[in-house]
């Protein structure tokens, strides 16, 4: 089909309807994604205060936690007397063991060595030992001395052998008498035992109503607490100077069951949304199936009147002027006035035989073809349609019928109405000199008849359509045969009426068969007296 013609034909299937179609699924479209996303701000809104209140709690706690330490640090540092170092171990082994947060203490001087009696812890000896050995192995090479700046209190947060360390150390200075300086460097080792068992139970039972917490170290164990699992409300931060090696988790207590609510919810508003969108899809593609089958539809019938108005015109004008002739009385022989006396006898044939088709067609739209069912001799129904066509000219016709053929129940006009369909078809579209055979055989559970013929034959993709009301295959169009398009309809639902079925087997160029089967049977089947009646 050219470009330009199919353009046409879009513009034309893009009447009003389609676009309203079009705006409903646009809408629908939006209609979705605003209550989806309607639905997730509220969602958001609701746990949003609770979050930012969590966070606050948290924050708050890991400063707090952090600022004790420093401030235990720097009270020690503070008394810190460079004048008497001598006494260190004297004057500030009583402060280590009186502070609960400070472990162990030294002094280290300008070589990095620890002063002499500068060492001072509140564990038994040999854990104090252990401690030095591993701060001058481990810890020492790690802790920046050099670039430290005079008075600067730093933190060193460190995992020797599978166990923290949290070391405070700050630099000093001190003017001798001579006027010249010395630097010392002064270390504390903070008690990670004594936070975890005593000082954050404590810190922690203050936080009001139902808060869910954990600390956790650079291992991912739980150091302190129990794991907080709801992700969504969880506040997770490390501490920001002090043991940054931990981090601290927090959720209200609601959080797990407020986060299983939401999932819920979320799940439930989703495929309420999906759910609408699918409807309303749904609907609008039943409505353009709809709407287009009513224009097939609608087609159909016109072309049906106009093909109908056709085939009643051309027998209609032939009687009239073979009519005309015999009145005037302008005939040559006696015999010439028997030959159009035949031609008109035909003609009104062929016009009767439309006219009944037409009738019985319009009897089944109407849902009230009415079937008389009685055992009838198919055998008789066959040779007396074929004897109908059997004195035309320019026809082959061979006829085989099985014997013993037995009585079975039929409708013997609508049989009748389908054998003349086959044979007109047969005869139509069996090409310049219709080749045509006939066949009624008995088979396992009833009778088959089959019309054959040699002509155009049907392509594949038609084969099913042909039996829809109506339609005519293509190339019955481009010829422009005579026709009606509801012979074959006709002899489905007759078929059909009869509990059995009409099928085709056809190739291109190679002729066509149709095959009716008629089933044995005796009495008509319940629901056929409802059609009947
Ligand atoms: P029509 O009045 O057009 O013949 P039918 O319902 O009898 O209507 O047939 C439907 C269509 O099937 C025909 O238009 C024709 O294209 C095709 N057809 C029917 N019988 C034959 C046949 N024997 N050979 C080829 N085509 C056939």
């Amino acid at each position: 089909m050219p470009v330009t013609s199919r353009l046409r034909r879009f513009g034309q299937r893009l009447s009003p309807l389609y676009l309203i179609i079009a705006a409903i699924l646009a809408s629908a479209i939006a209609l979705g994604i605003y209550s989806y996303r309607n639905a997730r701000q509220l969602r958001d809104q609701g746990s949003t205060s609770l979050v930012e209140l969590n966070r606050v709690n948290g924050a708050q706690m890991l400063r707090r936690i952090d600022n004790y330490i420093i401030d235990s640090d720097r009270q020690f540092f503070d008394l810190v007397d460079l004048e008497h170092l001598q006494d260190f171990q004297k004057r500030w082994g009583e402060i280590v063991r009186l502070s609960e947060a400070i472990e162990a203490a030294l002094v280290l001087d300008e070589s990095h060595a620890i002063v002499n009696k500068g060492f001072v812890s509140k564990r038994p000896s040999a854990e104090a030992e252990n401690f030095r050995r591993i701060f001058l192995k481990e810890i020492l090479p790690k802790m920046p001395l050099n670039e430290l700046p005079v008075g600067l209190h730093k933190h060193l947060h460190i995992v020797v052998d599978g166990r923290d360390y949290l070391i405070s150390y700050i630099k000093r200075e001190q003017k001798l008498a001579d006027g010249t300086t010395r630097t010392y460097v002064i270390a504390i080792k903070i008690n990670l035992d004594y936070l975890q068992q005593r000082f954050f139970p404590e810190e922690f039972k203050k936080l009001e109503g139902g808060v869910q917490y954990a600390v956790l170290d650079n291992r991912d164990r739980v150091v302190f607490g129990e794991r907080v699992k709801a992700p969504s409300f969880r506040y997770e931060e490390n501490f920001p100077t002090t043991l940054y090696l931990w981090r601290l988790q927090m959720a209200p207590t609601e959080a797990a069951r407020i986060d299983a609510e939401a999932r819920a919810r979320r799940i439930s508003e989703t495929a309420l949304i999906a759910l609408m969108v699918t409807t309303i899809l749904a609907g609008i593609t039943f409505l353009i199936y709809a709407i287009a089958k009513e224009q097939r539809a609608n087609q159909l019938k016109s072309d049906f009147i106009s093909n109908v108005s056709h085939e009643l015109k051309t027998p209609l004008s032939v009687i009239r002027m073979f009519g005309e002739l015999l009145a005037l009385g302008k005939l040559k022989t006696p015999e010439q006035g028997k030959e159009y006396a035949d031609i008109i006898t035909r003609q009104a044939e062929r016009l009767t035989q439309l006219i009944d088709n037409v009738l019985d067609f319009a009897r089944i739209e109407r849902g009230k073809a009415a079937y008389d069912f009685q055992m009838g001799d198919l055998a008789e129904v066959v040779t007396r349609s074929v004897d109908f066509y059997r004195y035309r000219e320019g026809i082959q016709l061979s006829m085989h019928i099985d014997e013993d053929i037995p009585e079975i129940l039929i409708d013997e006009n609508a049989m009748t109405l389908v054998l003349l369909n086959l044979l007109d078809n047969a005869v139509k579209y069996g090409g310049e000199r219709p080749d045509v055979t006939v066949a009624l055989r008995k088979v396992d559970a009833g009778l088959e008849l089959k019309v054959s013929d040699k002509g155009q034959g049907i392509p594949r993709d038609e084969q099913r359509r042909i039996f829809d009301r109506f339609y005519r295959a293509r190339a019955a169009r481009v010829k422009n045969t005579r026709g009606s398009g509801i012979g074959l309809s006709l002899v489905k639902h007759i078929a059909e009426a009869h509990g059995g079925r009409v099928t085709v087997e056809s190739a291109a160029d190679r002729g066509s068969t149709f095959t009716v089967f008629i089933p044995q049977r005796t009495a008509p089947e319940a629901g056929e007296h409802e059609e009947a009646a």
